[in-house]
């Protein structure tokens, strides 16, 4: 089994759309590895939740940022998966609604939300300097200089009808024409936005789920992680940054 040594900062981020699996394929990525595991996804759905908890048009990029820069985002580690607390509250569930899921690309097409986050990711790195990390920037504009940058693709059917089948285990009925819909218009709106867009990161192992179960796909990333890891540990790129986890990017 491949563990990063525990002397190295080491980052690998996992980029892609929704559906293809990237929260528990980067979950159990980062425990394979001995390194953590942090879900951007879950930051942007819950600033989307307490925007609509507050009676906040989601798509007031004005109102949501002054929400934004009075939250406190952080991770609990000791839970699996890594439960998040908003101001000293857990989430939970309640992130995961279909009324945030349609309003979180909304809160995340804002520049200056994308600002705030950007800033809260590099910090947790900072201090968290041996991560998994997955959402949609994080290999182009997180963390560029990250030791293995992976993106995850899936064709849009599979991605529906996965997503209804995890909607069905939390007792929320939906159909796969409805999701399918919602995804196409979450990737349109995702894909398309100026700042920090969804796109393939430079050099990243693209890596398609669609017919592969999760099992598979993640041995399939921990081997690119194993040969990518060792040309980054032999040209001594992941020690030499020491705590600095984003190789020069924090920004605080
Ligand atoms: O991955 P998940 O479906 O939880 O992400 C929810 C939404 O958060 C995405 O559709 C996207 O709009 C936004 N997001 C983002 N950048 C990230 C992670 C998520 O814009 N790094």
């Amino acid at each position: 089994m491949l563990a990063v040594p525990a002397a190295f900062s080491f980052i690998v981020t996992i980029d892609g759309p929704a559906g293809t699996g990237k929260s528990t394929v980067a979950n159990s990525l980062a425990k394979r590895l001995g390194l953590e595991f942090l879900d951007t996804g879950a930051m942007y759905r819950a600033a989307a939740l307490e925007a609509l908890d507050l009676g906040i048009d989601p798509a007031d990029g004005a109102r949501v940022t002054a929400l934004m820069r009075g939250l406190d985002l952080a991770f609990d580690w000791k839970r699996d998966p890594p439960e998040l607390f908003v101001n000293g509250r857990p989430v939970g569930d309640r992130i995961r609604t279909p009324e945030v899921t349609r309003a979180v690309s909304l809160v995340a097409s804002n520049p200056s939300v994308r600002n705030e986050m950007v800033r809260a990711q590099r910090l947790i790195a900072a201090r968290h300097p041996r991560l998994v990390t997955e959402g949609r920037d994080q290999g182009s504009v997180v963390f560029p200089d990250a030791d293995v940058r992976i993106y995850l693709d899936a064709r849009p059917e599979i991605r529906a009808r996965r997503r209804v089948e995890q909607l069905a285990t939390k007792g929320i009925v939906t159909t796969e024409a409805e999701v399918l819909a919602q995804i196409l218009e979450r990737d349109r709106i995702d894909s398309t936005r100026a700042d920090g867009p969804l796109i393939c990161p430079n050099g990243a192992a693209i890596v398609d789920t669609s017919d592969t179960d999760v099992p598979e796909v993640i041995d399939r990333l921990a081997e690119i992680v194993r040969i990518r890891a060792g040309e980054a540990l032999a040209a001594g790129d992941a020690g030499r940054r020491g705590n600095s986890a984003s190789g020069g990017a924090h920004g605080s």
